[in-house]
C-alpha cells in the first residue's frame, strides 16, 4: 500500500499489549504514527510491544490504565497529549468475553463486558474529542465484532456491548463529521488471540464452518484495516462498519 499519511501522527491503542490491539499498535508505528501502548494488567507484554516498535525504529510509550474507568481513561488521553503534544487517531479495542448462557449469566459478568467493552469506548472518545474538535482532526476506529451484527448463543452481554459500539460509532460520526473526524469501526470475526482461550475447541471448530474464507482471521488482518481507516486514502469513508470476518457477516 502507498504512504498512507501516518507519517508523525498520534495513536492510542487501548488494550495492546496483545492480541488484536498488538498488532493494531506495530502496524500503525511501522507506518510512522507515535503510538501509546495502553494495557491494564499485562505490563511486561505492554513493554515488549513498546520495544519492538523501538527496535524498528519507531516511537512508543506503554500506559497503564483502566479504561472502563473514567478518570483512568482520560489519564490515558492526557498523558498521550503531554507526552506527543497532539492525539490524531483513538483505537478503542480492549475487549473482554464473560461467556455463558443468559440463564446462567450473572449481574456482574454483564456489567463488566458492557463496562470494559463499551462504557471504555466512551470514555476514550469523550476524553479525546474536545482536542480532535480543536484541531479540526481526528479518527475513531472501534473494534467491534460480528456478534455485534449477527449475535451469538452465549454472549449475550458481549454481543450487546458490540452492538452498543456500533450504534456509537454511527451517531458519533455525524455529530463530528463537520469538524473533519471520521469514526467508524471494524466488527472481526474469529481472529486467532488468546480472547478465545475461553471458548471449547469443538464450538470453534462449528464456528469455523459458518467462514466462507474457511479460517481463523491473523491480528495482522484487523491491524491492517485499522492502517487503512486510518489512512487520509479514507478521509471520505465514516460512520461505516468494516467486516474482516472472511465473509461470515454479509450485510
Ligand atoms: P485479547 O488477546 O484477550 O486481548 C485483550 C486486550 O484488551 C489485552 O491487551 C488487555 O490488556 C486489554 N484489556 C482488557 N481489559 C482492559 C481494560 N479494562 N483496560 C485496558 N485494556 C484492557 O483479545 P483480542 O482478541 O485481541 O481482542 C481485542 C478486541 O477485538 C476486543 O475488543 C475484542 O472484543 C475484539 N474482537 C476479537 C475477536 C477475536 O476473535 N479475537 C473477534 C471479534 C472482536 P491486559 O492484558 O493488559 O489486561
Amino acid at each position: 500500500m502507498s504512504d498512507l499519511g501516518l507519517n508523525g501522527k498520534v495513536a492510542v491503542v487501548t488494550g495492546a499489549s496483545r492480541g488484536i490491539g498488538r498488532a493494531i499498535a506495530l502496524e500503525l508505528a511501522a507506518r510512522g504514527a507515535r503510538v501509546v501502548v495502553n494495557y491494564h494488567r499485562s505490563e511486561q507484554a505492554a513493554q515488549e510491544v513498546v520495544s519492538q516498535i523501538q527496535a524498528n525504529g519507531g516511537e512508543a510509550v506503554a500506559f497503564q490504565a483502566d479504561v472502563s474507568d473514567f478518570q483512568q481513561a482520560q489519564a490515558l488521553i492526557k498523558f498521550a497529549l503531554e507526552t506527543f503534544g497532539d492525539l490524531h487517531i483513538l483505537v478503542n479495542n480492549a475487549g473482554i468475553t464473560r461467556d455463558t448462557l443468559l440463564m446462567t449469566m450473572s449481574e456482574e459478568d454483564w456489567d463488566e463486558v458492557i463496562r470494559t467493552n463499551l462504557k471504555s469506548t466512551f470514555n476514550c472518545s469523550k476524553a479525546a474529542i474536545r482536542h480532535m474538535i480543536r484541531k479540526r482532526y481526528g479518527r475513531i476506529i472501534n473494534i467491534a465484532s460480528v456478534a455485534g451484527q449477527m449475535g451469538n448463543a452465549g454472549q449475550t452481554n458481549y454481543s450487546a456491548s458490540k452492538a452498543g459500539q456500533i450504534g456509537f460509532t454511527k451517531a458519533l460520526a455525524r455529530e463530528v463529521a463537520s469538524r473533519n473526524i471520521t469514526v467508524n469501526a471494524i466488527a472481526p470475526g474469529f481472529v486467532d488471540t488468546e480472547i478465545l482461550n475461553t471458548m471449547p475447541r469443538e464450538t470453534l471448530e462449528a464456528a469455523l464452518k459458518l467462514v466462507p474464507l474457511g479460517r481463523m482471521g491473523r491480528p495482522e488482518e484487523i491491524a491492517f484495516a485499522v492502517a487503512f481507516l486510518a489512512s487520509d486514502q479514507a478521509a471520505y469513508i465514516t460512520g461505516q462498519v468494516l467486516g474482516v470476518d472472511g465473509g461470515m457477516a454479509m450485510m
